[in-house]
């Protein structure tokens, strides 16, 4: 592996991690659709349940395709280790859960994914861990929230659905001044290409691999990476007992999907910032959220944290909900949905859709208007998604 160390990112999307031994050679490493592994004999299966002897038990503990797949993302993010999980919810909760118990405390950036806001905020409660939610832009805030039993803190960048970037280095200088605190972080917008969070501090990385990672649209699954000794524990506490494991066929379709994140990210980002540009020139517009805009909070870490805005953008449309309704319904090549990071590009209505369990006050609290779309910029022409926006934004004016 010293000599994958040295690798650019754009050869280990492709080459990163140790494929299985094939006897025939194949080019791409085999899909091992097995739930279990026969044992040699008994004695090396009473050895492989010790740990004292190599080789694989049964698939939810580990399977040779999904261990490639979690080696390959540990090797993109600069960690030691990695694990793959069901969906993205399954990693934030087996990364989270490791390392907590009743009476802990969870530091938790107040703008994260509308799940890991219910995880924490309900579920959590329920089984005695208390969290608090922070403004991580306020650094003196995220001082003053410490207390002696934290144990995590949690933050997401940028994040839904203003694309609200919040400071990794800052915040992993505070935590390594605590001890015994495991910083983890969601770097699903942005992926390991364009944001290593282990750079600044991050002791943990959780992904939604549903998006960018995977980029096809045909399967939920999430990745955790860590040190070896974190990924050992959370292998062998919550991801083993409470079997959020990923199925063997989709960690094979993300370790393809993966060998083009490098050239599909170059492009999201270039079109994104095209389209970032059309939007902001449109009169129906009031707002666009772009971290390419220089005067978006945040946008002074592009070039440090990040190597690039991404391609998520989200906009204010002047006229509120009805004018947005009527936009989205003039769409004719760019889909209605939610989930993002895939080739087709994805336009959703945060108010009646991601963001529809926040309550009307709490949705104004987080500055989510009626008149608030979020586009993920897809892989189409440039020119094709221009020209889709703008004949809806033409029909919508009619109205
Ligand atoms: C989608 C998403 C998740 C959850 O992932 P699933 O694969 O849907 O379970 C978590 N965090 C972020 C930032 C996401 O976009």
């Amino acid at each position: 592996m010293a000599q994958q160390r040295n690798m650019r990112p754009e050869s280990m999307v492709i080459h990163g991690g140790e494929a299985p031994a094939d006897p025939h050679g194949a080019l791409v490493a085999p899909l091992y659709q097995t739930s279990t592994f026969v044992f040699p004999n008994a004695e090396t299966g009473g050895q492989r349940f010790a740990g004292d002897a190599d080789g694989y038990i049964y698939s939810r503990l580990g399977n040779p395709t999904v261990n490639l797949l979690e080696q390959r993302i540990a090797a993109l993010e600069g960690m030691q280790a990695g694990a793959a999980t069901a969906t993205g919810m399954g990693a934030v909760a087996a990364a989270t859960m490791a390392f907590l118990r009743a009476g802990d405390h969870v530091i938790a950036s107040d703008c994260i994914y509308g799940c890991s806001f219910a995880l924490f905020s309900h579920l959590f409660e329920r089984f005695g861990v208390q969290v608090s939610f922070v403004d991580m832009a306020d650094e003196a805030a995220l001082a003053a929230a410490f207390q002696a039993n934290t144990r995590v803190v949690f933050v997401e960048t940028p994040a839904n659905p203003h694309l609200r970037i919040i400071d990794l280095a800052m915040v992993g200088a505070l935590c390594q001044q605590q001890p015994d605190v495991r910083l983890i972080v969601d770097n699903t917008f942005m992926t390991p290409l364009l944001q290593q969070p282990g750079n600044f501090g991050a002791d943990i990385v959780v992904h939604s691999a549903t998006k960018y990672l995977n980029g096809h649209g045909d399967v939920v699954a999430g990745l955790i990476t860590g040190t070896r000794e974190d990924i050992q524990l959370i292998k062998m506490t919550t991801l083993k007992d409470m079997g959020a494991t990923i199925s063997p066929h989709d960690a094979w379709l993300i370790t393809r999907g993966l060998k083009t994140l490098a050239i599909r990210m170059e492009k999201h980002c270039a079109t994104a910032a095209i389209v970032a540009d059309f939007l902001k020139a449109q009169p129906a517009v009031e707002k666009v959220y772009y971290p390419g805009f220089k005067d978006h909070p945040g946008h002074h870490l592009i070039g440090t944290q990040m190597r690039n805005a991404g391609a998520i953008i989200a906009f204010e449309l002047r006229s509120g909900y009805q004018a947005g309704v009527a936009f989205l319904n003039g769409l004719e090549m760019i889909k209605i949905a939610v989930s993002l990071g895939d080739a087709e590009s994805l336009i959703q209505h945060p108010a009646s859709m991601t963001h529809s369990p926040l309550t009307p006050e709490a949705r104004e609290k987080a500055g989510i208007s009626d008149g608030l779309i979020r586009l993920s910029v897809g892989l189409e022409h440039v020119d094709d998604i221009i020209h889709d926006l703008s004949q809806s934004f033409a029909k919508a004016q009619q109205i």
